[in-house]
């Protein structure tokens, strides 16, 4: 009996550790589906898979490479570890071999990503007799190198931000490149959602129109974790049809999902026990039995937390190594690659982890993983929980709830995990202020025709508005870039304006930009006295320069984080598409003013209040869309006044947790406004909307798919063991007024009848 099966019986007969477990499934092993190498393949690279112990293929790698030579632009969708890399590499190779002036761009969303990538290809490429070249063209990459990548890099491995502002407005040095680019490969294609993913639709229709001026028309070979919606996400992006492959071939090993809720320790508060201290008990139980683990937690605090815990656990001499290690973002790429290594051998038996090793970096496989609370989306969970398991033999992935209500929800309802993916990943190319700046910087890489579409979008209208604003010139039906300035360089891919601030680190020897935040969401996320968290690490802001757009911040290590007090002021401004009923529906645009007057200090797990403190900013405005939902006069009975407002508040606090499972949301990416009688509808009305300038399809989404996403909202409420309400639902009981869960709850019921 191997070591995971021995702790796997021990604790089925342990009643204490069973109380906890909401859910314990055991997912069968499969055979994996083999097929015979295309006889299309070369035969040297058939050879050279040979030599790698790769004889036949898994069925779904046959069927992408079919996909592919029978020229569709093809989407993968498989699991952690089913061999997803070589449904691309292969046609991409064979193609490089057949044609050596053939060229490819692959497209992975992190740098540790691309550098995989490359080692990969020339590890299979190594023994070809036809030199390869295959480049990774970053930030980091040598200036020197950069002209040899530019003209005879085969594949040229980048990022979606380089290919932005590097390679695209300079398209001019990289003739070889698009005059044969043959496949453009997108891996890691879920990612590309929200505000990064229209982005990058508007990148991808720059970079087909470039391709289209050189005379190439390059295939697409794109790869997904599961989600609810790959096909329409791949052409929402690309912006064509799509074939879409979904059925996995390669073989599984048994595999033990444990959902594990901690303890109730204050069921009026909703306060469980730390979910940091029961994985530490649970993983240094599995450590000191020699299953090799890792362990994920949301922050890089959590990260060294965890770590010490861990280590003090095993009790070691002084000097005698705990065989854990820590990995996340900013440890050294050396200290990096050693603990893969390690991981890889064995000799590491425990990490403590971020997300960072969720994606595919290759650490082998490992018997066992726990992850700290909820990663954020089904995805993300399935992805981590797919870095245990071998070939043979169980595994086991194990996920621990904190107190938030959408940890909560994923605990109570194993549904959602095992069966179809509820996550559609949402995008919108033609909002009009992402696809207005994109407009200029493909006006600045080629002149637009008259009547040209810009992806399959009409954009006349907007080129003579650039036209007007003196930013483009008309002269024959061609409109030209006519200011002195280079558009791609102040246009961020991660937000939704060019009106960012900057956030500076000032606690590193040389102070450096870190990332940036639009203005709107500046006086929120990054006020004086706020906790900023960025890749895993806290900071807190020093200084904001509201009108230089900068905030400085220096590292820290503290157990809270920053909640800010926000009043909005809401007012409809069109009305796209409405629903009247028991109850009215609407979505349209919005104009939101927010203003921020005072933070609070919150302990993580707990949500205790530590502290507060006033903010002093001017007011902002944004114009957005939004889902609202009104009470018509009668739907609510005699329901007191007071009573709908602490359902609506209830209901507001709520909703943007429920809706992330379907949105593939941050909770922070969509906020809700409660109008006891809103000045529009004259009606008890709650309101949703994107918390970006000019929205991402959120609200549009709700307005279609609202009954599913509250019936998830009225199960989080009813299962919640709280009386009144608390941070693991609609929110404490004091915020919420009088009898907040029952009447948030009796909303539920009129809207849902
Ligand atoms: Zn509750």
């Amino acid at each position: 009996m191997s070591n995971l099966t021995e702790v796997l019986q021990h604790w089925q007969e342990d009643p204490a550790f069973l109380s906890n477990v909401t859910c314990w499934k055991v997912v069968p092993g499969a055979d994996g589906k083999y097929l015979d190498f295309p006889e299309s393949l070369n035969p040297r690279l058939k050879t050279a898979l040979q030599k790698r112990g790769i004889g036949k293929l898994y069925s779904h790698q046959a069927a992408a490479i079919e996909a592919v030579e029978q020229d569709n632009h093809t989407v993968v969708v498989t699991p952690t570890a089913s061999g997803k890399t070589l449904c691309y590499n292969l046609p991409v190779v064979s193609s490089v071999i057949k044609n050596p002036a053939s060229r490819a761009l692959y497209l992975f969303p992190t740098k540790a990503l691309s550098q995989d990538q490359v080692a990969e290809l020339r590890e299979l490429t190594s023994d070809l007799d036809t030199p390869l070249n295959c480049h990774t063209y970053d930030g980091d990459t040598e200036a020197g190198l950069r002209q040899g990548i530019r003209r005879s890099g085969h594949i040229v491995v980048t990022n979606p931000d380089m290919l932005h502002s590097a390679i695209l407005p300079h398209h001019t040095k990289w003739v070889q490149l698009f005059q044969n680019l043959q496949y453009i490969v997108v891996d890691e294609m879920h990612q590309y959602r929200g505000v990064f993913g229209s982005h990058v639709a508007n990148v991808i229709r720059r970079l087909k129109r470039i391709c289209a001026f050189y005379g190439s028309y390059p295939r697409f070979i794109m790869c997904s974790a599961t989600i609810a919606n790959p096909g329409e996400l791949a052409e929402m992006l690309i912006q064509e049809p799509v074939k879409v492959i979904t059925e996995n071939g390669a073989p599984q090993a048994e595999k033990h999902f444990i959902l594990y809720n901690p303890p109730l320790v204050n069921p009026e508060l909703g306060l469980r026990r730390s979910s940091l201290l029961e994985a530490q008990q649970i993983a240094s139980g599995l450590i000191k039995k020699g299953i090799q683990t890792i362990i994920f937690t949301r922050s890089r605090l959590g990260v060294e937390v965890l770590l010490t815990y861990l280590r003090q656990g095993l009790k070691l001499k002084t000097g005698e190594d705990s065989g854990i290690r820590g990995y996340r973002g900013g440890y050294l790429p050396r200290e990096r690659r050693a603990i893969e290594q390690g991981l890889r051998e064995g000799s590491i038996k425990g990490v403590v982890s971020t997300n960072a090793l969720e994606l595919g970096i290759d650490i082998g496989a490992l018997d066992a993983c726990v992850m700290t609370g909820y990663p954020g989306s089904i995805a993300s969970t399935w992805q981590q929980a797919g870095r245990s398991g071998r070939r043979s033999g169980s595994s086991l992935a194990m996920l621990v709830a904190n107190s938030e209500p959408l940890n909560q929800y994923i605990v109570s309802n194993p549904d959602y995990f095992f069966g179809r993916s509820p996550e559609r990943a949402l995008a919108d190319p033609d909002n009009l202020i992402i696809l207005t700046n994109h407009l200029r910087c493909a006006a600045f890489e080629l002149p637009f025709e008259e009547g040209e579409l810009f992806g399959q979008t009409e954009v006349s209208e907007l080129l003579g508005f650039l036209a007007e604003q003196d930013v483009l010139y008309e002269n024959d039906g061609r409109y030209h870039w006519m200011e002195d300035s280079y558009p791609a360089e102040e246009i961020s891919l991660r937000s939704a304006t060019r009106e960012n601030v900057v956030i500076i680190d000032i606690s590193r020897p040389s102070p450096q930009v870190i990332g940036e935040v639009d203005r709107f969401s500046a006086p929120m996320l990054v006020h004086e006295e706020a906790i900023y968290m960025h890749a895993g690490t806290q900071y807190q802001v020093e200084k904001l320069d509201f009108a230089e757009k900068k905030a400085y911040v220096r590292r820290v290590d503290v157990n809270y984080y920053t909640d800010a007090n926000l009043s909005v002021d809401l007012k409809i401004l069109d009305a796209f598409e409405e629903e009247n009923g028991p109850v009215n529906l609407a979505w349209g645009e919005v104009r939101i003013n927010a203003l921020v007057s005072m933070f609070k200090k919150i302990r993580f797990n707990t949500h205790e209040n530590l502290g507060a403190g006033p903010v002093d900013l001017p007011e902002t405005e944004m114009h957005t869309s939004a889902f609202w939902l009104s009470f018509p006069p009668g739907s609510l009975g005699a329901m007191p006044l007071s009573e709908i407002q602490a359902g609506l508040i209830g209901l507001a606090s709520v909703i943007p947790q429920a809706a992330a499972l379907y949105l593939m949301s941050d909770p922070r990416d969509l906020r809700a406004v409660s109008q006891v009688k809103a000045p529009f509808t004259e009606l008890p009305t709650l309101y949703l909307y994107d918390n970006f300038p000019g929205g991402v399809g959120y609200s549009r989404e709700i307005f279609r798919n609202y009954r599913e996403i509250l019936k998830s909202v009225r199960k989080v409420i009813t299962e919640c063991r709280c009386s009144q309400g608390c941070p693991s639902c609609i929110g404490p009981a004091f915020r919420n007024g009088e009898n907040g869960k029952q009447s948030a709850l009796r909303l539920l019921g009129v809207i849902l009848k």
